[in-house]
């Protein structure tokens, strides 16, 4: 039996005061507010539940700063893709490891305790796949095992380089595969995680773009009833082309033709029309967004407001890992939501007017339910999967209930979680993640290898 006391704890049902709980094999067995320490309890400030990360392509942060230099042309998502697709060809298993294991670790640090890993590149560098499979992903679950962050990995069906199946481009060859490939890499990937009790496996066909409507049936068909993301409408030049295409818009055509239900990941849907907005949250299906990505690469602003405003379900999501971090991926939301409409306080409600416990709760019941974790939050019966803040961080100062957590939300400035446990074990003490030492040491040798500077 392990045991916590806290000074203040946002459980399921709400804030409560001088908290102490306890766990047994990694689940909450008791939590009792107003209640006095015992002995060998460990005694922390404040206790949040830990959210999950739900869209991360970790090797990406291996490349993470490297696009920020103008070119000769204009400069958009399509030239940071030759960036990463150049990365993304130059690494193998070791560094593939080696570079999951740093994102991971600064997942936990920013207080995510679990991953989407939206994971295309399968083959070796060539193009010719591994003996096994499920190589690369192996290496994604090592790297999660050995950090401690939960992952629901996502290998990624890509069959064609853009829409009406065109033939993949020679730099696409890491990531391409047929529909029995396709299912022979899903059943290896169970087996790839299969030694960690709590991950799991879904299905992620790219997007619209890189699979066919017949390889998205079948992609969905081979994930049973586990998670399916997707990205979609990401650029408005991916939207216009479809239209071009079938005269349809990415996300009419898939809630028309595709079984959008709470399953579903949408990862971006960045451009959608008020019709598709409303079909998106009668769907179920959570939408993925990625603020800090989708700004760094100027994919354009979620309508955020008007999805919750139709009862709307999201998650937050990583991405590109240009930078980890959950508190200002949530305020990056509200503030582009701001910039927009020039008004304040537009993601929270008179039901909860605290934008940061509106934006806190949403991104952590929606994550969960887009990487299958089966619920959140601090209740007896779950996982102890959790967040502690520094109470004597000086912006918690005078603060109390949703307002600590306005303040992680809009005034953080990293320095404030001090610790994260996954499964009632501590991975992150003192802000610093245990193994961080380690994990960088082996990421600068990686790095070295792959041989792409950012100069
Ligand atoms: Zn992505």
């Amino acid at each position: 039996m392990q045991g916590w006391w806290f000074e203040a704890a946002l459980l399921a049902e709400g804030w409560a005061e001088r908290v102490r709980m306890t766990a047994e094999q990694g689940r909450i067995v008791g939590i009792t507010a107003d209640a006095e320490p015992e002995a060998g309890d460990e005694r922390h400030g404040v206790a949040l539940p830990g959210i999950a990360n739900l869209h991360s392509h970790a090797f990406q942060r291996g490349m993470a700063g490297m696009a920020e230099r103008r070119g000769p042309a204009a400069d958009s998502f399509w030239t940071w893709r030759d960036l990463m697709y150049r990365f993304a060809n130059a690494i193998g298993p070791e560094e593939l490891e080696a570079i999951a294991a740093l994102a991971f670790v600064e997942m936990l640090e920013a207080g995510f305790v679990a991953v989407g890993e939206f994971h295309y590149v399968h083959h070796d560098r060539d193009g010719t796949p591994f003996a096994d499979p499920a190589e690369m992903g192996a290496r994604l679950a090592a790297a999660a095992a050995e950090t401690g962050i939960g992952l629901t990995l996502l290998p990624v069906l890509y069959m064609a380089s853009g829409f009406g199946g065109a033939a993949p481009r020679p730099e696409q060859r890491r990531f391409v595969q047929d529909i029995d490939g396709y299912a022979r890499l899903v059943e290896a990937s169970r087996g790839a995680v299969a030694g960690s009790p709590d991950a799991r496996v879904g299905v992620a066909p790219h997007s619209l773009r890189a699979v066919t409507p017949e390889g998205l049936a079948a992609a969905v068909e081979i994930g049973g009833e586990g998670p399916v993301h997707i990205h979609i409408a990401e650029q408005t030049g991916e939207v216009e082309e479809y239209l071009r295409h079938c005269g349809r818009r990415p996300v009419e055509w898939l809630l028309d033709n595709a079984p959008v239900d709470a399953r579903w990941c949408l990862v971006h849907a960045t451009h959608v029309t008020s019709a598709e907005i409303e079909g998106v949250a009668r769907s179920g299906a959570v939408v993925g967004l990625c603020p800090i990505t989708e700004a760094n690469l100027g994919d354009g602003v979620f309508p955020a407001t008007d999805f919750l405003a139709a009862g709307g379900r999201f998650g937050v999501g990583s991405d590109s890992n240009v930078l980890i971090d959950m508190p200002q991926e949530l305020r990056s939301l509200e503030y582009s939501q701001r910039l927009v409409r020039r008004e304040r306080n537009l993601l929270s409600s008179m039901a909860c007017p605290s934008n940061g416990r509106a934006l806190f709760d949403a991104a952590g019941k929606g994550g969960a339910q887009a990487l299958g974790m089966g619920g959140h939050g601090l209740t007896p019966g779950a996982r102890a999967d959790f967040v502690t803040l520094d109470r004597g961080h000086p912006t918690l100062a005078g603060r109390a209930g949703d307002g600590l957590l306005d303040a992680f939300v809009f005034a953080d400035k990293r320095g404030m979680i001090d610790g994260v446990w996954r499964g009632g074990r501590q991975w992150v003490r003192g802000g610093r993640h245990v193994a961080r030492d380690r994990v960088v040491a082996r990421y600068v040798r990686a790095l070295a290898g792959v041989g792409i500077t950012g100069q």
